[in-house]
């Protein structure tokens, strides 16, 4: 079959024909129709993110099922399915709460074992969620990124009185945007660094107001004013951008929570009298359970999020390098490649 692979340290990758998966027992094979590139898969492929060599990434992913292996019940081949990265130990105190994605010993498909930029890839039958009919392969592989955004919204307890900030539009951004508006929260503000593809689709998404924070000199009042004069209760951090954390400080109410999306790959540095004073409730979100990827599958299914508009270009597997160079000029928001 054709794969993408990372075979070493360093920046670069083949696409070269490696054997199928082999089954095995628990496991089934895939068939893949569409994988998402993340942001994440972009310091694998630069060699800054560590990953055992060799390695076929790609976990955004949908398909259908091709084989069963021994012992996996309720499925069939042909099925459609999305799935989930996560696979727990099982074993350790996080797994045994169902918190996998707290697991001590975390696997991860596309990360620590091999994922689906490739025709088929295996996944544990655990990690399974039947793909509706009338959602789109696309739509199985857009659960990802929206599980990872999800998981930390569920958690903020949304409640109608609430006014939310996001700072950041790429897709864990805008599907927060989205999935906050499902939520029902009052008034949802968008703050990016400049206009742009991604500006215009927070507005379609249903963004009441948005900020562009380049040669801005004062957020905190930029957002207050168009939050009719008040501060925002809730501040979500999508960028990974250092700076970004105590700004989401300075801009929340008194009382408020900020929950920190982005991934940091630096640290940053913070007043923390801020959050004493205001009494904020910070809290970080790391991917997803089994739950909250079918609870945003659902999301989907229902229409209450939608990843079509942020899918801007399809491309076969073979021209993973268009789609990255896409990627990295920002002309893509999210790629979907079709083996
Ligand atoms: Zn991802
Ligand atoms: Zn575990």
């Amino acid at each position: 079959m054709l794969a993408v692979v990372k075979e070493g340290p360093g920046p670069g990758f083949a696409l070269r024909e490696v054997p199928k998966p082999e089954l095995r027992p628990g496991w089934v094979r895939i068939r893949v129709r569409a994988v998402g590139i993340c942001g994440t898969d972009i310091p694998i492929f630069e060699g800054l993110r560590k990953v055992p060599y060799p390695l076929i990434p790609g976990h955004e992913f949908a398909g259908e099922i091709e084989a069963i292996g021994e012992g996996v019940e309720g499925r069939r081949v042909g099925d459609r399915v999305a799935v989930g990265l996560v696979i727990g130990c099982g074993e350790c105190p996080a797994c045994r709460r169902g918190e996998e994605s707290l697991c001590e010993r975390i696997t991860e498909i596309g990360i620590h074992i091999d994922g689906a930029f490739a025709e088929y890839v295996l996944a544990p039958a655990k990690a399974l969620h039947a793909l509706p009919a009338h959602l789109s392969f696309a739509d199985g592989a857009s659960v990802d990124p929206l599980a990872s955004s999800y998981r930390g919204i569920r958690r903020l307890n949304l409640e109608p009185r609430d006014d939310v900030v996001i700072f950041g539009l790429g897709p864990i951004g805008l599907y927060a945007l989205q999935a906050v508006r499902a939520h029902g929260a009052r008034h949802v503000i968008a703050v990016t660094p400049r206009p742009g593809l991604r500006s215009q689709m927070a507005r379609a998404l249903g963004a009441d107001a948005l900020i562009i924070s380049e040669g801005c000199h004062d957020l905190a009042a930029a957002v207050q004013s168009a939050n009719h004069g008040q501060p925002p209760s809730v501040v979500i951090e999508a960028t990974g951008k250092p700076e970004a954390v105590g700004q989401a400080l300075q801009v929340a109410g008194m009382g408020g929570q900020v929950l920190l999306l982005g991934i940091f790959h630096q640290q940053a540095a913070c007043d923390p009298a801020q959050i004493i004073r205001k009494e904020l409730r910070i809290s970080g979100s790391f991917c997803y359970n089994w739950d909250d990827f079918q609870a945003s599958l659902d999301l989907i299914a229902r229409g209450l999020v939608r990843a079509a508009p942020l899918i801007t270009h399809r491309l076969p597997l073979a021209r993973i390098g268009d789609a990255l160079s896409l990627i990295l000029k920002r002309e893509a928001v999210k790629v979907i490649l079709e083996p």
